[in-house]
């Protein structure tokens, strides 16, 4: 297993934004993994995969991180349609996967930036109104809690909006079971092509990020506070082009993201709305 010392996390999240760690792990396996997980008290214990959804305190140094981009990048085909996929798969080789053997139903997950782990306990999806969620493929979901292997129903994961029991520290997810239904490789070619194509148009490109910040919020109060607190010429600002998006020039730092993120919750509390983050924050 590899071991990084005093490294600096900004690279290990798509924002840029983070301070360092004194260690960061990278187990090349399922043992390697539980093994160190194990050994790490769970106050002490940070876990990341491709960092696409997380906002880092840059004025800490965290003891331990665990980065879960190596130990099991394996997909199995179990029967027609049916997988098992590892924590550390790339979400765009397990649709390319699946697309070339046939199968599909979430192509619009080919612009998520994630690993199969962390879409997982993000409930990774399209839009609220959509309906449409990782989850609605999952079988089963393999995962190391209370020092043992278990499997879990999908019933069993309280799936919901960018949400699961996993958001809880207390579960290693190690990997899942899939199904799918058929579909043609024209037609996956055609969904994933589409997917890009929208992307490109409404999101915000022109800095670092990490998508949606709110899983929740009101548009109207969202545009207030743009007017108010628009953010910082050199450093985190709203996207002018997306909604609920902040970008980074490269410049920013956590206080500034907090400072936006705190606006954008206090004036939902004055006007008797709820914005509910969707981002997870190591304060
Ligand atoms: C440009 C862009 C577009 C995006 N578009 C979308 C979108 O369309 N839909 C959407 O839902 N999201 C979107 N996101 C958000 C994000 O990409 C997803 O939530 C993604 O699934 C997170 O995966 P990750 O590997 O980056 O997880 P991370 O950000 O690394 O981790 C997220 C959380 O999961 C935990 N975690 C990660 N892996 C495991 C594991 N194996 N076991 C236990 N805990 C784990 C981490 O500790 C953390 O708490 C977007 C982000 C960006 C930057």
């Amino acid at each position: 297993m590899e071991v990084l010392y005093n490294e600096c996390l900004k690279k290990y999240t798509t924002v840029k934004i983070g301070g360092y760690a004194k260690k960061v792990y990278i187990p090349e396996n399922t043992d390697e993994l539980i093994n160190i997980f194990d050994s790490i008290p769970e106050s002490e214990r940070y876990i990341i995969g491709k960092g696409s959804n997380i906002l880092i305190n840059d004025d800490r140094t965290y003891e331990n991180v665990i980065s879960l981009r190596e130990f099991d990048n394996s997909i199995t085909k179990l029967d027609e349609g049916k997988y098992y996929v590892g924590a550390s798969v790339k979400l765009q080789k397990f649709i390319n996967y699946i697309n070339n053997d046939g199968f599909g139903g979430i192509e619009y997950l080919y612009s998520v930036p994630g690993l199969l782990g962390g879409a997982i306990v993000m409930n990774a999806g399209r839009g609220k109104r959509s309906e449409l969620c990782i989850s609605d493929h999952i079988v089963d979901i393999h995962v190391y809690a209370q020092g043992t292997i278990k499997i879990l129903k999908k019933e069993q994961c309280e799936f919901q909006y960018r949400s699961s029991i996993f958001k809880n520290k207390g579960y290693l997810i190690l990997g899942a079971t899939f199904k799918f239904n058929k579909m043609s490789i024209g037609d996956s070619k055609k969904l994933k092509n589409e997917r890009l194509e929208l992307c490109k148009s409404v999101q915000d490109n022109s800095g670092y990020n990490f998508g949606s910040v709110f899983m929740e919020s009101d548009w109207r109060i969202m545009q207030l506070v743009k007017i108010i607190h628009p953010g910082y010429k050199k450093g985190v600002t709203f996207s002018k082009k997306t909604g609920n998006w902040i970008i980074n020039s490269g410049e920013g730092t956590f206080n500034q993201a907090m400072s936006l993120i705190k606006t954008v919750q206090k004036m939902h509390r004055i006007l008797g709305k709820e914005a509910i983050l969707e981002i997870i924050l190591w304060k």
